[in-house]
């Protein structure tokens, strides 16, 4: 979603020239203090964690390039700069930053982030009486970005917000681009409006090369993600960062997959029908998604889970001797995922929201099934289709000699209720129907919804649709074709 904001201050900061493409990380607080005062001087922030999620070797050099501490909330919106230079030291264990003058204090090392500001501090409670959620993003240089976003657990008054032990749960959107690394020119004006593009999503994606790749003689996986002003371009070879294994008669081979698609979606006057055959988006492994069904065989039309052809990972080749996925699994992409045989990794756990997994062709990104409830992730839950199988043959089933000849024993919505049943193999568009559903783990008819931040999104499900049920957005001209022949 394209970001605007109406800027009335005389000074604004404009940084177009700069993309971050920092990888992101959200860590948990031990401590975050803001304390306000009417003397200036007497202001303060301090924020610490003490996660395994900091290391030493995520921290850029501060020295050279600085580093940046955000700290924003629904009403306040507060960027220290920690310049570079001689006030940074290392021991080869930490980075400290120490001005004599402001009094102002930084550090990072393995497992502990530490900032003091003492100096300048714009961040003002008494205005607002309370703050509800503030959320702080510091990084050293070009490094890591760690996120930390709290409730006032301790305190939330009009002089003093304190907070200790808050989970790592993802920040909202920064408001303003707070980075040490951005060169900036200041211009002066009276009243601006400023559309401000979201970063490029490099960090969304895996680092392929560091994988094992198919194995065999198969190239090496290939992956690289990179922004112009408007669009995200993702280039692959279409192999994956796992064990190869086929499941169908088509072999693998290396592709030159290019996809482009919004770095600003919205959400359209109307949905968009995914196409029948081919690409509806990209997994953040660079291999290519496509919808819910299957070509004329082996079922026609069918659904590719109960036609089972795919490999446990949710992909197989096609006609193309392309690899696709027709689902996205978690445990096969994600950083833990980069191993040769992830699907055998633990399935993540129900209680920690999912990352993105993929990107939709109309901008959208799609996590993991599981997401926050509400806006400081009280619970998380698992987001589920609102399509019910319709074609099926009974439930319960055990296994697939339980269903006749045409029909699979598989995971289906059956009103709402997820269950094992004998669904039909083929034309999986006219065995499926959507209905909405009322609970706010229910999914739109695209498999997507407005999230507690605010944002669209889409969820993968474990059920029909499995990644896309229509496009929210408008998709990019990567998708072709129209919609499948109806069944018999
Ligand atoms: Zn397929
Ligand atoms: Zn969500």
């Amino acid at each position: 979603m394209s970001r605007i904001w109406l800027v009335s201050i005389t000074a604004i900061a404009i940084a177009f020239s700069f993309v971050n493409s920092a990888e992101a990380e959200d860590i948990t607080t031990k401590k975050l203090l803001i304390k306000d005062n009417t003397n200036v001087a007497k202001r303060q922030v301090q924020v610490q964690s003490k996660d395994v999620g900091v290391t030493l070797a995520e921290a850029d050099d501060p020295s050279l390039l600085g580093a940046a501490v955000h700290l924003y909330s629904a009403t306040d919106d507060y960027c220290v700069i920690l310049p570079a230079g001689p006030d940074w030291s290392t021991n080869g264990k930490k980075w400290k930053y120490k001005n004599r003058t402001t009094k102002n204090k930084a550090q990072v090392g393995d497992g502990k982030l530490r900032v003091k500001i003492k100096s300048g501090v714009t961040y003002s409670l008494i205005d607002n009486g309370v703050q509800g959620v503030v959320d702080t993003q510091v990084q050293f240089g070009a490094g890591t970005r760690y996120c930390m976003r709290c409730t006032g657990n301790k305190k939330d008054e009009s002089t003093k917000f304190q907070a200790k032990d808050c989970a790592a749960v993802p920040c909202g959107a920064e408001p303003t681009i707070c980075d040490s690394t951005v060169t900036t020119t200041t211009t002066t004006t009276s009243t601006t409006t400023t559309t401000l593009d979201p970063a490029c999503p490099t960090g969304d994606f895996l680092d392929v090369a560091s994988a094992p790749g198919a194995g065999g003689t198969y190239p090496d996986p290939t992956l690289s993600v990179s922004c112009t002003a408007t669009d995200v371009i993702v280039t692959s070879n279409g192999i994956p960062h796992y064990t190869y294994i086929a499941t169908t008669p088509h072999p693998l081979s290396a592709q030159s997959h290019v996809f482009t698609f919004t770095r600003t979606p919205t959400i359209a006057a109307s949905t968009t029908d995914i196409p029948c055959l081919g690409t509806i988006g990209v997994s953040i492994n660079g291999i290519p998604t496509y919808g819910p069904n299957e070509g004329p065989i082996p079922d026609p039309y069918g659904d590719p889970i109960a036609n089972v052809t795919l490999h446990e990972c949710m992909g197989h080749t096609g006609g193309n001797e392309d690899y696709h996925y027709h689902a996205l699994l978690q445990k096969c992409l994600s950083v833990s995922g980069l191993v040769a045989e992830p699907w055998l990794n633990a399935d993540p756990p129900s209680n920690v929201a999912s990352s993105i997994v993929g990107y939709a062709s109309d901008g959208f990104p799609v996590y993991g099934p599981y997401g926050c409830d509400d806006g400081v992730c009280t619970t998380v839950i698992e987001y589920l289709s609102s399509w019910d199988a319709t074609g099926y043959e009974s439930v319960d089933c055990t296994s697939s000699l339980d269903c006749s000849a045409d029909y699979e024993c598989a995971l289906a919505m059956i009103s709402g209720v997820r269950k094992l049943a004998c669904v039909a193999k083929d034309y999986a568009w006219d065995n499926n129907a959507y209905s909405a559903k009322a609970g706010t783990e229910f999914l739109d008819e695209c498999n997507g919804h407005v999230g507690p931040l605010g944002d669209y999104h889409y969820h993968a499900t474990e059920t029909f649709p499995y990644i896309l049920g229509c496009f929210t957005g408008t998709p990019s001209a990567d998708v072709m074709g129209g919609q499948c022949p109806p069944g018999p």
